[in-house]
Formats: structure tokens, C-alpha cells, sequence
């Protein structure tokens, strides 16, 4: 069965930087498993990976746009220090759950700390980078009607 719109699929990837830097990979771990055309994946890679089926191995290149987005400076913000009333020492590199304006609730990273304020950026880690993944198809199967209810696999 060829991957197609409401498949199940089972796949082992790793996911390089353009840097051959690991960034994450199912290795040593279950096979990610998506419902396919429900955009549980990355837009660029889903694309890529149609017409595959059990047994591929296929290496795909997601540039920002198709990826996590290119970087938004608009993120970056620099945040007074009476925000973070009750945190013991803010450090370069720490991770906070913020609710953006709409309500949804997104991870900050501190960028720089200063007299003056704390430099938070709100941009996915991942944003404006190239993903380079090396894919092989371990399982193509049809979804469940209540997988495709649900628009994801149980
Ligand atoms: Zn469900």
C-alpha cells in the first residue's frame, strides 16, 4: 500500500541540521506514527513522503517555510524583571510557558539577561533551519474510521 491521504503511517527518521548535527531521531525508539493529509507532520515532509510505501528509505529536505517557519523577530522581546518575580536566578538558555495573546500556551527561551530586562525569544527552536531527514517506511496501513474522526492514530 503506497502512502497516500488517510494512511497510517510507521516510519523510523533522523533529523540533521545542514551541519550533520543530530537533532532528533526515533532511534532506539517506537516508529513515529502519523495519520497522513491530517497535518500531524511538518507540511514539507508529509508532502514528501506520498506515494512511499513499507520498506522506503528516502532522505527529504524541509527548507523554514515548509518546516517550523522562518524566525520572527517580532518574538524577540525584551521583558522587565518584575515578570519573572518568583524565578531564583534567570539564566541564559531557560525555558518558560508563556500564554500568547490568543491564549495558546508556547515555550520562551531566555536569550540574555540584563539590568535592564530579560531578552526572550518566543520562535520555535527549530525555525529558519534547513531539516534534513533520512526516512524509512516501516508500516503503511489504512485508518481506522475513528482515527480518521479523530484525525490522528490511536
Ligand atoms: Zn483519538
Amino acid at each position: 500500500m503506497k502512502i497516500s491521504n488517510n494512511a497510517v503511517v510507521a516510519m523510523h527518521y533522523t533529523l540533521t541540521d545542514n551541519d550533520g548535527n543530530v537533532i532528533d531521531s526515533s532511534s532506539g525508539r517506537e516508529p513515529l506514527k502519523y495519520l497522513h493529509g491530517a497535518g500531524n507532520i511538518i507540511p514539507g515532509l508529509e508532502k514528501e513522503l506520498a506515494g512511499c510505501e513499507k520498506g522506503d528509505s528516502k532522505k527529504v529536505v524541509v527548507e523554514p517555510a515548509e518546516g517550523y517557519g522562518e524566525v520572527d523577530p517580532n518574538l524577540v522581546q525584551k521583558l522587565p524583571h518584575e515578570m519573572f518575580q518568583g524565578v531564583e536566578n534567570i539564566e541564559v538558555g531557560m525555558e518558560f510557558q508563556a500564554q500568547s495573546p490568543t491564549g495558546q500556551t508556547q515555550f520562551v527561551v531566555v536569550k540574555d539577561v540584563s539590568d535592564d530586562g530579560v531578552t526572550i525569544d518566543a520562535n520555535h527552536a527549530l525555525a529558519g533551519k534547513v531539516l534534513n531527514f533520512d526516512v524509512t517506511i516501516e508500516e503503511v496501513r489504512e485508518a481506522s474510521q475513528e482515527e480518521l474522526d479523530h484525525g490522528h492514530v490511536h
